[in-house]
Formats: structure tokens, C-alpha cells, sequence
């Protein structure tokens, strides 16, 4: 049975103040999550204040991004055993902002998907079609290339630890969210392709989020989905009444 995973991209926003808050509101208004996995990815230089916060609560620490090397001369980056040190469980991978906005690929994505499971960290890789991709009726032929070659060479336990976010383009922050029966498309799409890779057993346990313009009015009908087992939130996870009204809606 897997368990249902909200996680919340805070992107480039907030400041320390605002994070702190943030985190703090989240904490004493989330009640049971017992059943469930809650992270929240705060920018990388809040991270240690965020986790201060979280600290004798349910809720997880992820990161936005990593560096697929553990150490060394990469100015600005920062390292898998850095995050993990700091008090991270996640780590986000592949968002479709560093794919088209820094110009990251596959082959990026999983060195970095290696080095975070290397590191003890759990993934959560992106992928996901833009509009022309979706209007060309290439969604499935683009989700099968990113899953090929950003998840390349995992064993199945590490398959298994890792989340996958379908997260289309051309919803992401836009308010447009994709209909309960389209992103089901893409999810079982998604769930055959790790069944065909490794095993029926191995499909049935990885997570697949789905993300874009997640909210609490259009949650619900989206978490009910058979194959989609939680959300990637970004615009909605800034408020603290709307991601909590999110986590609220997983079905009990
Ligand atoms: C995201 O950043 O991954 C995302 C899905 O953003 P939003 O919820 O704002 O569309």
C-alpha cells in the first residue's frame, strides 16, 4: 500500500521571517499525518531555520536541488552530504524551472538522482511535457524519454525510494491544472513503464505525485485518482490555510 506524499516547493520566495512562520503555522495546524508523508522545500539558505522548526514534528525537510558530486570546486553548489548533515529526507530533482530555465537534461538529473540516494537522500524526480509537446501528441514519447533517462540504472530498492512527479509544463504556476482523468493517463502510463522495467511488485510501490496548480478546490478529485498518490505543490504551498487544506484532502 503506498503512502499518499504532499510536498511543498516553496521555490525562490520568502524570507527567513516569512519561512520560519510558514513552517511554524504548518506545524501546529496539520494535525494527524500519521498516514501520510509531508515535506516542505524551503530555499536552500532557510533550510536550517525550517528545520529548527520542524524538528519535533511529522513534517519532512526537502531541498530544491542538489550537486551530484559530494564535495569539491563547484562555487555555489551544494553537496548531498550537506543536505543530509542539515537534516533533509528529500530532495527535489529535475523540476521543469532547472530544466528549462538553467538548461539541466536527463543526463544531469540522474547523476544527481545516484548521488542523492548515495547520500541517503529520497528523491523526487520531475518530469513532464510542455504545451507543444502535449498539442503535438508527443506527452507519452516525452514522459517515456525522461523516465528512461533520468531514472537510468537504478536497482528496484532504489526505485523503490524514489518519487516520481509528473508535473506538465504547461500547468505549473499557471493556474491551469490538468484534468483527474489526464494526469491519470500519464500516471498508469508511468506505473507500466516501472512495471516493465523491473516488476509488477516494484510499480505497485513507487510514488508518483502529480504537479501543477495543485489547490484545495481541485485536490481532492486529483488524489482520488487510482495512480496518483499525492502532489507537488508550489504557488499553494506559500500559505499555510491553503497546503494544509491540500493535505486535508488525501483520502483517508
Ligand atoms: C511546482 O513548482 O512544482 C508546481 C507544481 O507549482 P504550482 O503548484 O505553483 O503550479
Amino acid at each position: 500500500m503506498r503512502r499518499y506524499f504532499i510536498a511543498g516547493n516553496w521555490k525562490m520566495n520568502l524570507n527567513r521571517a516569512a519561512s520560519v512562520e510558514l513552517a511554524a503555522g504548518l506545524v501546529s495546524i496539520v494535525g494527524d499525518i500519521s498516514q501520510l508523508d509531508v515535506a516542505i522545500c524551503p530555499p536552500a539558505v532557510y533550510l536550517e531555520a525550517v528545520a529548527a522548526e520542524l524538528s519535533e514534528s511529522p513534517v519532512s525537510l526537502g531541498s530544491q536541488n542538489m550537486h551530484a558530486e559530494s564535495s569539491g570546486a563547484f562555487t555555489g553548489e551544494l553537496a548531498g552530504p550537506m543536505l543530509a548533515d542539515i537534516g533533509c529526507r528529500f530532495v527535489i530533482l529535475g523540476h521543469s524551472e532547472r530544466r528549462h530555465l538553467m538548461g539541466e537534461d536527463d543526463g544531469q538529473v540522474n547523476k544527481k538522482l545516484h548521488a542523492a540516494l548515495l547520500h541517503g537522500l529520497s528523491p523526487i524526480v520531475c518530469v513532464g511535457e510542455t504545451l507543444a509537446d502535449r498539442q503535438a501528441g508527443r506527452t507519452a514519447d516525452v514522459i517515456r524519454a525522461q523516465f528512461e533517462g533520468s531514472l537510468a540504472g537504478l536497482d528496484a530498492d532504489q526505485m523503490t525510494i524514489t518519487t516520481i512527479a509528473y508535473e506538465p509544463v504547461w500547468a505549473i504556476g499557471t493556474g491551469e491544472v490538468a484534468t483527474p482523468e489526464q494526469a491519470q493517463e500519464v500516471h498508469a502510463d508511468l506505473r507500466s513503464l516501472i512495471e516493465n522495467s523491473y516488476n509488477q511488485e516494484v510499480g505497485s510501490a513507487v510514488r508518483i505525485q502529480y504537479g501543477g496548480s495543485v489547490k484545495p478546490s481541485n485536490a481532492a478529485e486529483l488524489l482520488a485518482q487510482p495512480d496518483i498518490d499525492g502532489a507537488l505543490v508550489g504557488g499553494a504551498a506559500l500559505d499555510v490555510e491553503s497546503f494544509n487544506g491540500i493535505i486535508q484532502q488525501v483520502p483517508g
